[in-house]
């Protein structure tokens, strides 16, 4: 038996879209998976926009993949304290890691999908910058957030969430409870509400159930 949680409304009639593959791994690997072990094409508008990136940009892209895995499982970081000052050199680093991933996906193809390599490095990006200032730190979750295709907006204690294309992982889950604290942090209960809530969709899409979210989210209301 499959149980499918549906991210939005679904029209009678339309389609519902299924991530065959793992999206944290490259277009490539994804697409090739897709042929070989179940003989399609994906013609969703992010497979046709990452097939459009070729060339020096992929290339380009592949290398600061390895670059940004071997960075992060060099320089661990958690967001769970106690938090020790992270060396400026680092966080160097992984910002300009981020920024040249960010410029192998064209604005134009990817104002609104998905920019998956981001991700890893987002949350390290993230994680540095709430063991500085938690109370400063929430966008860049929501940064996090968006490179997985959701937009989410916070003013004051309103937050809109767009799903677009969003496409789950764990990155997600703890971006999303990450900036939950973040906003707690500043005394901004309703939005942290709404971020906590987000994440437990995102978690109930991961795991089909919502047992064990309260331990995942570690925060006690
Ligand atoms: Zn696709």
């Amino acid at each position: 038996m499959m149980v499918v949680h549906a991210m939005r409304d679904i029209a009678a009639g339309g389609e519902i879209f299924f991530s065959y593959v793992n999206p944290e791994h490259p277009f490539a690997e994804r697409r090739k998976k897709l042929r070989d072990g179940y003989g399609f094409e994906c013609g969703c508008d992010l497979c046709r926009a990452e097939a459009d990136v070729r060339g020096a940009a992929l290339e380009k892209r592949a290398r600061l993949r390895a670059e940004i895995h071997s960075f992060v499982s060099a320089h661990r970081i958690d967001g769970d304290g106690p938090h020790k000052a992270v060396p400026a050199v680092q966080k160097a680093k992984a910002s300009k890691l981020l920024h040249e991933m960010r410029e192998t996906y064209p604005p134009a193809r990817f104002e609104r999908l998905p920019r998956l390599g981001c991700c890893v490095i987002g949350l390290w990006v993230a994680l540095a910058a709430m063991t500085r200032s938690p109370g400063a730190a929430h966008g860049r979750f929501l940064d996090v957030l968006r490179d997985l295709g959701c937009f989410v907006t916070v003013w004051g204690s309103e937050v809109t969430v767009d799903r677009g294309r969003a496409v789950w992982t764990e990155t997600g889950l703890h971006a999303a409870m990450y900036a939950a604290q973040c906003l707690a942090a500043t005394g901004n209960e309703v939005a942290a509400s709404a971020l906590e809530a987000l994440g437990k969709e995102i978690y109930v899409a991961l795991y089909g159930v919502e047992d064990g979210f309260e331990a995942e989210s570690g925060r006690n209301s």
